[in-house]
């Protein structure tokens, strides 16, 4: 039976993506079964694992929107072992669509527990916002993974997402756990990465991975190739640290 962890802030670029791609591409890497879900109409997980608009026939706009069957959608991506439930940008009239539908919050968590059974992970790639596709990933999940870039205000509207986890495990999902607070593109060479690193450690104390991911031109070149950093380069910086990751999120679980 596979955990199920959303990657989510609504903060838009922290490297919510950049982590689903490549944290599931090393677990795949170590042998996992990982399956991927875009719920961002950016589709940015589903490019960069090198899936393209005609390879697509259904989205996770059918499987939700239209109850499609969820088997139907998912492809396989660049990296074996990794598949890919896409996103493309029709997703995005789904907020306004999902609001008068029925089981308007569980419709994910329904379609998953059709597959779960298949896959050792489900990382689900939320969109930057608490929308209606934010809390289907929320319902859905075991845990969430929180990416925190290190940057001024990095704590910056954490109070409103940690108020949406408690929303959803009150109405929808008891269960629901924080998985760990990834600090992401840390800069060596400022003073400010370190302060923030203490900050986010204070607040979120032994939640916070002690892998932390480096800014690294490597993982902003690999998208755009449509690879994970382990396959686009294997030798960087930026595979060591999410492999690193992968590993300890694999230790974590035991
Ligand atoms: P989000 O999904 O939260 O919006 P992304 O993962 O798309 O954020 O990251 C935003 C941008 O920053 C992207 O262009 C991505 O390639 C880049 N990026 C993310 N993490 C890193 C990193 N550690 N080093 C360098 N660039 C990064
Ligand atoms: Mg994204």
């Amino acid at each position: 039976m596979a955990r199920i962890i959303s990657v989510a802030n609504q903060k838009g670029g922290v490297g919510k993506t950049t982590t689903t791609v490549n944290l599931g591409a090393c677990l795949a890497f170590e042998g996992k079964k990982v399956l991927l879900v875009d719920i961002d109409a950016q589709g940015n997980a589903t490019s960069g694992v090198g899936i393209r608009k005609p390879d697509v026939v259904k989205d996770i706009y059918d499987v939700l929107v239209n109850e499609e069957s969820i088997e139907e959608a998912i492809l396989p991506s660049s990296r074996e072992g990794l598949d890919i439930v896409p996103a493309t940008i029709q997703l995005a009239g789904a907020e306004i669509e999902l609001t008068s539908m029925m089981a308007r919050e569980s419709r994910l968590k329904s379609a998953l527990e059709e597959i779960r059974d298949r896959y050792d992970f489900i990382l689900i790639d939320c969109p930057p916002s608490l929308g209606h596709l934010t809390i289907n990933a929320f319902t859905a999940s075991d845990s969430i993974l929180i990416p925190v870039q290190c940057e001024y205000y990095a704590l910056e509207g954490l109070s409103q997402l940690l108020n949406t986890v408690r929303l959803v495990q009150k109405h929808f999902n008891p269960g629901l756990k924080i998985e760990g607070v990834l600090l992401t593109m840390y800069d060596a060479r400022t003073n400010l990465g370190a302060e923030v690193v203490e900050e986010v450690r204070r607040y979120f104390q032994e939640n916070v991975y002690d892998t932390i991911i480096p800014r690294n031109i490597r993982l902003s070149e690999a998208p755009s190739h449509g690879l994970s950093i382990i396959d686009y380069d294997p030798s960087s910086r930026g595979a060591q640290v999410y492999l690193a990751l992968a590993k300890e999120v694999l230790a974590r679980e035991k």
